[in-house]
């Protein structure tokens, strides 16, 4: 049995750089992005934010309740750090993946916005 389409939750190669097939933002280590095989196709490389935009991943920022082992770094993060909660919906069995700010930032899942006010803050995609 084969399946229809596969994803993969990768991490861009160090000095590689990586162009999303949506977006068409450029990804640099140690960004996370998934790729996906359709069949026949060469794999799509989408980032985190349009592989959640498609379904394929999900994720959120959350705050330490009260203290959390990092799955990047194995640091311990505790109450009030935000922290990345990340799920790879299509890879069956794959644990979630908590991740401490530093992580997420280094992974891509955090960008910098303008909030209503128009100040700059670091915020989760
Ligand atoms: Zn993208
Ligand atoms: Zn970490």
């Amino acid at each position: 049995m084969t399946k229809k389409s596969e994803m993969t939750g990768l991490i861009v190669a160090a000095g590689q750089e990586l162009v999303c097939d949506d977006c068409r933002k450029v990804m640099r280590h140690p960004q996370e992005y998934v790729s996906i095989y359709e069949g026949g196709e060469p794999p799509r490389n989408l980032c985190v934010k349009c592989a959640r935009k498609e379904g394929y991943l999900w994720f959120t920022g959350l705050i330490v309740v009260k203290e959390m082992v990092c799955d990047g770094c194995g640091r311990v993060a505790g109450h009030p750090e935000r922290y990345g909660y990340i799920h790879y919906t299509c890879e069956e069995g794959k644990p979630p993946l908590r991740l401490c700010e530093d992580c997420s930032r280094a992974r891509g899942y955090l960008e910098w916005k303008k909030d209503e006010r128009g100040q700059v803050v670091e915020t989760f995609l």
